[in-house]
């Protein structure tokens, strides 16, 4: 007899780590397997975006993030220059990830957390859990998909001994080459190779003392042919990415090509180590489909996108989040069969979304190649300052975009989702920056500091909240009656605060498990138990319309 599991979870990167996670946080019992031992070769990602941050303070797990070996004081500056001992042309200054403020619309802020050092974290939050399971050196070799699940074949990577699993659940966040995509017969619609790319790492104990620019985070090297390379300080100690950035033509760049990059950056010979190398296309890719019935693709599987702006991971981990409660809803029985089938309408816009302003800003960096710089640019003399200046300052306006993007990591909003009681307002400008809070159905329920020092977020996350706001907040029994009915989690919560009733707009409000708000109005709505199905995923648009014109 094989073993079974109400979710198998394929691929141990940072999103199945956190999906993992999330389900075992929820009490959810699931098994994750991954085909490598979980050492990174490479870390990618770097930036753990604010909403993921958000996401760590509801699982209790904000201090081993700011215990992370990066420095907190290791100055995140970005540069923008014609090499290390060339000329800076301009700079965004940023403080050590320990001295960045949280903005006003959040209780956290953005954190840099190489991968070598987050997926750890989320490992250790994931077996924290008496719920989740994790198999690594387990590969899935194959799966058919069952009117009750997927039964699985996996392959021990060290033995190479096979078994089978029945799941009623898979979920592939086995990133870009997904076998589970693959094996549903997803494709994906996009532009596949928008630039051909190699990182590289190396090691370099004295790389700050062989410059004049200071400690940074970015360095971005413009050329007579505008931008051609980045280094990141990968670990904010002797650690670096540097990053060839190509062009849309296929290159295989060569050890000598990448020798003579780290030369042609520091403009001179200098003793490094080279830790690895990874040539990669970079794609604006989304899948067409995020899954079926029972089987379920997250994170890069289901979105490749430029890692200008550092969407790619935290957009895999709202998924991830997405689908959590939605898995959770539907083993434990309340969920309807509208619930996760609302997971591709209400995620693959926001791939959709995220992928373009990946790839917008990639154009604007890549938009030097357009604007060459002049001859002067690079010419000695306190004369070609002025040129060098007015380049960095259009350069540094253009780039502002990518650093401030807010509205991007938070602003992502589930308009016309099939779970999403729409209240008729106009749907507000989807903004990168400023970022606006909104209460609006579908929007991410809104940063509020309350009178004991929690934030309105903190009350959120199990599941279902009902706020009841004001002074005299109304009724909200038939709400509660229909909920529990339905065996649908819920918490009445009455909070009298100004602010909080100026940033929601309304005096009652349903927030779902993942945070984001599903209805919202003055009074009750004439039949409580058709919002309570809508929500659940049990209704339909028409029960709603029905609704819509009773009330
Ligand atoms: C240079 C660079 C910088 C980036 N910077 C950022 C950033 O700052 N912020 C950000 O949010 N994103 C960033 N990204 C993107 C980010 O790294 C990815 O979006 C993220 O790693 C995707 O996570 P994932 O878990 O979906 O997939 P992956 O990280 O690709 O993990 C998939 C896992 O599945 C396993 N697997 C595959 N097939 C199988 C199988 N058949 N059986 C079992 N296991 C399997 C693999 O071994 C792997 O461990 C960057 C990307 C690049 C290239």
């Amino acid at each position: 007899m094989s073993a079974r599991t109400p979710v198998l979870i394929v691929g141990g990167g940072p999103v199945g780590l956190a999906l993992a996670g999330e389900l075992g946080w929820r009490g959810v019992d699931c098994t994750l397997i991954e085909k490598t031992d979980g050492t990174i070769e490479q870390p990618k990602m770097d930036l753990v975006g604010i909403r993921t941050m958000e996401f760590c303070r509801r699982w209790g797990i904000l201090e081993w993030v700011r215990d992370a070996p990066y420095p907190l004081d290791y100055p995140q500056d970005y540069i923008y220059l014609t090499g290390l001992n060339g000329y800076e042309l301009g700079r965004e200054p940023f403080p050590g990830r320990g001295f960045e403020p949280c903005p006003a619309e959040s209780p956290q802020k953005r954190e840099r957390v190489p991968q070598d050092m987050f997926d750890p974290i989320l490992r250790r939050f994931a077996e924290r859990t008496p719920h989740a399971t994790l198999r690594y050196n387990c590969e899935l070799v194959t799966f058919s998909e069952t009117p009750d699940g997927a039964r699985a074949e996996l392959r021990d990577t060290t033995s190479g001994k096979t078994e089978t699993i029945a799941a009623d659940y898979l979920v592939g966040t086995d990133g870009g080459a997904s076998t589970v995509r693959e094996k549903l017969g997803i494709g994906m619609s996009g532009t596949p190779a928008l630039t051909y790319t190699t990182n590289v790492i190396f090691r370099c104990k004295n790389f700050s003392k062989l410059h004049d620019k200071g400690l940074g985070y970015r360095f971005i090297f413009i050329g007579p042919e505008g931008v051609w390379l980045t280094i990141v300080a990968v670990d904010g100690a002797d650690r670096f990415r540097m990053s060839i950035v190509g062009t849309p033509q296929k290159i295989n760049h060569s050890d000598d090509d990448i020798r003579a990059a780290l030369k042609r950056a520091m403009g001179h010979d200098f003793d490094y180590e080279i830790l690895s190398v990874m040539r990669w296309v970079r794609r604006e890719l989304v899948a067409d489909r995020y899954g079926t019935d029972r089987v379920f693709i997250a994170g890069d599987a289901a979105h490749l996108m430029s890692p200008t702006g550092g969407f790619g991971m935290n957009t895999g981990i709202g998924d991830a989040v997405d689908l959590g409660w939605k898995l959770e809803a539907t083993v434990k029985g309340w969920g309807g069969p509208e619930l996760l089938r609302s997971y591709d309408s209400e995620r693959r816009p926001i791939g959709l979304r995220n992928v373009a302003e990946a790839s917008r800003n990639l154009r604007r960096m890549l938009s030097t190649r357009e604007r060459l710089p002049g001859p002067e640019i690079f010419a000695p003399g306190a004369r070609n300052d002025a040129a060098r200046k007015e380049y960095g300052d259009w350069f540094a306006a253009i780039m502002r975009h990518e650093w401030f993007a807010n509205g991007v990591m938070l602003g992502y909003r589930y308009d016309g989702s099939p779970i999403v009681w729409a209240d008729g307002t106009p749907a507000p400008p989807d903004e990168s920056h400023p970022y606006v809070q909104t209460a609006r159905p579908g929007a991410r329920a809104p940063h509020v500091w309350l009178g004991d020092g929690r934030s309105t977020l903190d009350l959120y996350g199990r599941g279902f909240v009902l706020l009841r706001l004001g002074q005299r907040p109304p009724s909200s029994t038939s709400i509660e009656q229909a909920a529990q009915q339905r065996g649908v989690p819920l918490t009445s919560i009455a909070i009298d605060d100004a602010k909080v009733l100026a940033a929601y707009e309304r005096k009652l409000l349903l927030v779902r498990p993942d945070g984001h708000v599903a209805w919202r109005a003055n009074q009750e709505p004439a039949d409580a138990s058709v919002l309570i199905d809508v929500i659940r995923g049990q209704g339909n648009q028409i029960q709603q319309q029905k609704l819509g014109s009773k009330s």
